[in-house]
């Protein structure tokens, strides 16, 4: 009997077609493999029992970085197609319909160790095969073919071209491959503008330099690295000086989990993930350690977690073995939070003067992409930056989101386009209002849309009209007469949790973050909706209270602090007003009475701030959410009490919170207990409200989302609220919680409208 047989999911450019291949020719099946509209199509002539186990096979033994997300069979006629082998269709017709584009993958093991036997490759830092290596970096079009890579310069050698088309081979068809005769090379100028590009005494420098205490800036996957000794104090702070950035922890690279393991706390989801092909950086808790070699202060600042990875480049795994320190900072090539460097002219210019040493290499990057990151809470893996190793993986919508484009949010922006019921979301873009950042924005739109070959019929974008997305989207849709569909932060929010579960019925759900636009023109962000992925109703949400000076308030917590203390009518603290001043502190309270600068929120972002001030522990930040992240590192982990909620009726008010949390400082209560007090009384509102909203509108399923929830130890108390319970609790992990989702939950609500409209 004839099958056809369609496989969706990420099936191209990861060897999936010699698989099949080489599975057909084992089990003597007659067909073809090709890659087709999004997906893979086989046809294959197989008895009953050929069938299932071929199926089975399929799904068991595909190669480790491909997914299935569907497979479809579909018996034909015999008399369709008549096979005499089995054979690989080349792609005639891919041009127009295939759409998919593999993440970059880190070097696997059988690369490794052909760096150590293969003539041709000994030691060499660009090996890949069918199974690994870069593929959305160096991408230009489609279809995925080496001459619309950035690899497209480089002429294959005799070897190369030999494996390249053996179908036997590991490297059959890999677009990247290379050897030590004809691929990209490592390089740099000397002292003298001299250009070396002997990799081994490259790798016998970078050791050197690393082992000195030097900062050097390495060209890498997807952008520049810079990298330090991570054991090193003042190397990691000559690091800080260089990227100007005061606080913001650094990531670190462990040789591998066995050298990281007496440094951090490592279960196994969290190990897997750290191993996995897309090697993430994993942010683990800190182990106090009293190691020959510690982990440099400056790292870290003020925090309990340590975001760690492991090598995903040949050159990574060399530099380990001529050092001396367990783990190297790998922070990305970037100043002042600009997008990631890529070219090495802007490395020479922006870092050239700096460090000692930018290592190019000659493999131009044609998509930027940051590391990725994320964090397992409770046994979740949740993203909370989805760029290297997972863009642009698509999400599967189950209703048609065609031609839709989504423009996110402001800040941690990403956006998103769709294809059929394909959504395709952007690696990790950052604040657009970043000019440079921006132009970053704007030239990725354009380039997944040349790549996608993707049209719009229909714009979405944020309900705020002074986001810089928004502002282009309006531009967008008026210069082409395309619709556009304004969608409310908070709901966009909660639906991207809600296409990621396939939840179609109304949901309760929990947004909490530091600020979107709300329909009546405040600043949200501690809200309960019902919703479904058309609309929302809110059913509870805090009381308003101004944010003095608005956006100004975000970083400076302390103006929260004065907000609520003022709100609620409470007295301030002697210490704290010595610390801010009692003229500060006056001035604000007057700019709240006369109304001026002091928009209204039930942002529970600035509830944290508010509460990190008031209990010392931060009064003014250096970037956007610092406040709430101590306050969550400093908490203590064993304490169980919790503040007074008043949790009946729609509005929720924090005046008991405050006042007993006035009565702590007054009786010297330590920091780490108030902010456990803090975390258990949220995490307990978040489940008294559910409860009561679940009773009253018979609905069991709650999706949680926001930026809020970053904050793993409330993230992992409210698992554990509702671990017992028949109220069941969704997390965003593929699509992150924070508004690096909101592109996508935007692009689900205009799809999930227009369909209403056509109905
Ligand atoms: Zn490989
Ligand atoms: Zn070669
Ligand atoms: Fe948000």
């Amino acid at each position: 009997m004839l099958f056809e047989i369609t496989v969706q999911g990420l099936v191209q450019g990861v060897g999936f077609r010699p698989f099949i291949y080489l599975l057909a020719e084992k089990m003597g099946i007659k067909g073809s493999v090709a890659n087709r509209n999004n997906g893979v199509i086989i046809f294959a002539e197989l008895s009953e029992e050929q069938r299932e186990q071929f199926i089975r096979r399929i799904r068991s033994e595909h190669p480790p970085t491909a997914s299935i997300h569907r497979m479809e069979i579909r018996e034909l006629r015999e008399s369709e197609k008549v096979f005499t082998d089995f054979s690989i269709v080349s792609s005639y017709s891919e041009s127009e319909e295939v759409t998919q584009v593999a993440p970059d993958i880190a070097v696997c093991e059988d690369c490794l160790n052909d760096r150590k036997n293969q003539a041709h490759r000994i030691q060499y830092p660009f090996i890949n095969c069918t199974h690994c290596g870069p593929r959305f970096s160096i991408i230009r079009d489609l279809p995925y073919d080496r001459k619309q890579t950035t690899m497209s310069g480089f002429e294959m050698c005799p070897v190369c071209r030999s494996e390249y088309t053996d179908v036997r081979d590991r490297r059959f068809h890999a677009q990247p491959i290379a050897c030590n005769c004809c691929g990209p090379k490592y390089y740099y100028r000397d002292a003298n503008g001299e250009e070396k590009s002997d990799y081994r005494q490259i790798t016998d420098l970078c050791a050197r330099l690393l082992n000195e205490g030097k900062v050097i800036a390495v060209k890498g996957v997807g952008g520049y690295h810079l990298v330090c000794d991570a054991t090193d104090e003042s190397a990691v702070n000559k690091l800080r000086k260089i990227k100007i950035r005061d606080t913001k922890p650094f990531a670190l690279m462990f040789k591998d989990a066995e050298s990281m393991s007496p440094y951090v706390f490592i279960n196994r989801e969290e190990e897997e993930n750290l191993k996995s092909w897309r090697r993430p950086i994993v942010l683990l808790k800190q182990r106090p350690t009293e190691n020959r070699f510690s982990i440099a202060s400056g790292v870290n600042p003020g925090m309990r977690t340590l975001g760690c990875m492991l090598p995903y480049m040949p050159i990574h795994y060399d530099w380990f073995q001529h050092i001396h320190s367990p783990a190297l900072v790998m922070t990305s090539g970037n100043l002042n939070d600009r997008p990631i460097i890529v070219t090495p002219e802007e490395a020479e210019q922006q870092l050239g003067n700096s460090v000692d040493l930018v290592l190019h290499h000659n493999r131009p990057i044609h998509n930027r992409v940051d590391d990725s990151v994320l964090q397992v809470c409770g046994n979740v893996p949740c993203l909370i930056r989805r760029s290297r190793g997972y863009a642009p993986e698509p999400f599967f919508a189950d209703i048609s989101t065609e031609g839709i484009l989504a423009f996110g949010a402001e800040k941690t922006n990403t956006f998103a386009l769709s294809k059929g019921d394909t959504i395709i979301q952007s690696q990790y873009i950052g604040d657009l209002k970043n000019e440079e950042t921006f132009s970053f924005y704007t030239e990725s739109m354009n380039r997944f849309r040349h790549l996608f070959r993707f049209t719009p019929q229909l714009l979405a974008c944020d309900l705020h009209p002074d986001y810089l997305s928004s502002i282009h989207a309006e531009t967008t849709a008026s210069e082409n007469r395309i619709p556009l569909i304004r969608v409310q932060h908070h709901h966009a929010h909660a639906v991207a949790c809600m296409l990621e579960h396939h939840l179609n019925q109304p949901v309760l759900a929990v947004v909490w973050d530091g600020t979107g636009l709300g329909d009546d023109g405040a600043a949200w962000g501690g809200e309960f909706f019902l919703c479904d992925r058309k609309h929302y109703t809110r059913l509870a949400y805090p009381e308003y209270v101004p944010m003095p000076g608005g956006d100004k308030a975000a970083l400076e917590p302390w103006r929260m602090a004065v907000a609520y203390l003022h709100h609620y009518q409470l007295p301030f603290p002697e210490d704290f007003l010595n610390r801010i001043g009692k003229k500060k502190v006056e001035s604000v309270i007057a700019l709240m009475n006369k109304k001026i600068h002091s928009p209204y929120t039930s942002s529970i972002g600035r509830l944290f701030d508010g509460f990190a001030s008031l209990s010392g522990i931060c009064d003014t930040a250096s970037r956007q959410a610092e406040a709430a992240v101590l306050l969550e590192q400093c908490a203590d982990e064993s304490c169980t009490l919790g503040y007074p909620m008043e949790t009946s009726g729609h509005l929720i008010s924090f005046r008991s919170l405050f006042q007993s949390a006035l009565k702590d400082l007054e009786e010297n209560v330590p920091t780490a207990i108030m902010a456990a007090e803090f975390h258990n009384s949220l995490a307990k509102l978040i489940a008294e409200k559910v409860n009561r909203l679940s009773e009253e509108t018979g609905v069991k399923q709650v999706v949680v989302s926001g930026g809020c929830f970053q904050n793993k130890r409330l993230t992992e108390q409210i698992q554990q609220l509702f671990a017992c319970s028949d109220i069941s609790l969704y997390l965003p992990a593929q699509i992150p919680c924070n508004d690096g989702g909101v592109a996508v939950g935007q692009l689900v609500v205009a799809a999930a409208r227009r369909l209403s409209e056509i109905k």
